[in-house]
């Protein structure tokens, strides 16, 4: 109750599948504001917000990094509905940055976005948090241009899962082979994946594996890096929704200069980069630790400022 006291709500900043965000500020302070994310909470936790559900939300206020959301505050409110007090990020996201033909960009840019996105992952898993929703929409710009995680797959796992299935579609382009083959052990690895497919569509500026089911994503996966086989993936055929290939149509794993050629914009640096973040196997893919240690930062070109970074006018 003392939480819910020190905000003060003001308008409605949108709506999402799972939330209403409105716009507050600090009682004490006018000049300080915060976004408020009501969450929808589904009828299970309707019935009294556990305060394991609050604890577990808490845990992420500690996480404090330059590209990760704060989260100021948690509080629930007298119909029993979660609300996070978060960060205010008033310049919208990089999905309207990709999508605004307006807008143009460059491998400078995109390397100071990825450069953003890595670090806060590298954070996260450096803090044995997993992100598992990472996606241009998710990738919140403050109004010095940094970019931030925001959307923890938080809101999810409170929400109401009959709500609305759209979202899944939306976010199923970003999933990572081994949560589409049904893994239920995983690690970093699935957010590096999506973290290339951000690489990738920041390049090209539409997704670059557009599924429309989730059978449809996988062979969309195949088509564009690969067939996953026990040889170039030891273990991938035990996993629940392996379909083993048609012997007909196995296609061999891309090599570097398949990325090469497909990304040219990234230089053959930012390729191998891209690549690494790309292997079927999370076991091979790169970890957010290497990304970060990878040559194509020092590469030219610098990455651009973050206060010289495009923005949506
Ligand atoms: P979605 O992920 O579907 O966009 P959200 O519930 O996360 O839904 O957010 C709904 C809308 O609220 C967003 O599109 C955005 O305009 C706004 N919003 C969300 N979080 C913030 C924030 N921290 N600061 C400013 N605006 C926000």
């Amino acid at each position: 109750d003392d939480v819910r006291r020190k905000y003060v709500k003001d308008k409605k900043l949108g709506e999402g599948t799972y939330a209403v965000v409105s716009l507050g500020y600090l009682k004490t302070d006018p000049s300080v504001f915060v976004a408020i994310k009501k969450i929808k909470v589904n009828a299970e936790y309707k019935d009294g917000l556990t305060m394991d559900a609050i604890r577990e939300v808490k845990y992420l206020q500690e996480l404090s990094h330059p590209n990760i959301i704060a989260l100021h505050d948690v509080f629930s409110s007298k119909d029993q509905t979660l609300n996070l007090v978060l960060e205010y990020l008033p310049r919208g996201d990089l999905e309207m940055l990709i999508k605004d033909g307006n807008i143009q960009y460059g491998a400078a840019d995109v390397k100071a976005w990825m450069g953003m996105l890595a670090r806060g992952v590298w954070f996260c898993h450096e803090n044995f948090v997993l992100h598992r929703d990472i996606k241009p929409n998710n990738l919140l710009i403050a109004s010095d241009g940094e970019v931030k995680l925001a959307d923890f797959g938080l809101a999810r796992s409170f929400a109401d899962p009959y709500l609305n299935m759209t979202h899944q579609v939306i976010t199923r382009w970003y999933r990572p082979p081994e949560l589409l083959y049904g893994a239920r052990q995983y690690s970093g690895a699935v957010d590096v994946w999506s973290m290339g497919m951000v690489f990738a569509e920041l390049l090209i500026r539409v997704p670059f594996v557009a599924g429309n089911s989730d059978l449809d994503q996988i062979s969309k996966i195949c088509e564009a890096f690969g067939t996953p086989t026990d040889d170039n993936w030891p273990g991938v055929s035990k996993l629940p929704n392996y379909f083993p290939p048609d012997r007909a149509h196995i296609i061999p794993l891309q090599g570097r200069d398949f990325f090469v050629r497909q990304f040219p914009t990234a230089g053959p640096v930012g390729a191998d980069l891209l690549m690494s973040m790309c292997a079927l196997d999370p076991r091979k893919r790169s970890t957010a630790r290497q990304i970060l240690s990878h040559s194509w930062w020092s590469t030219e070109p610098k990455p651009t400022k973050k206060e010289d970074l495009p923005k949506k006018a």
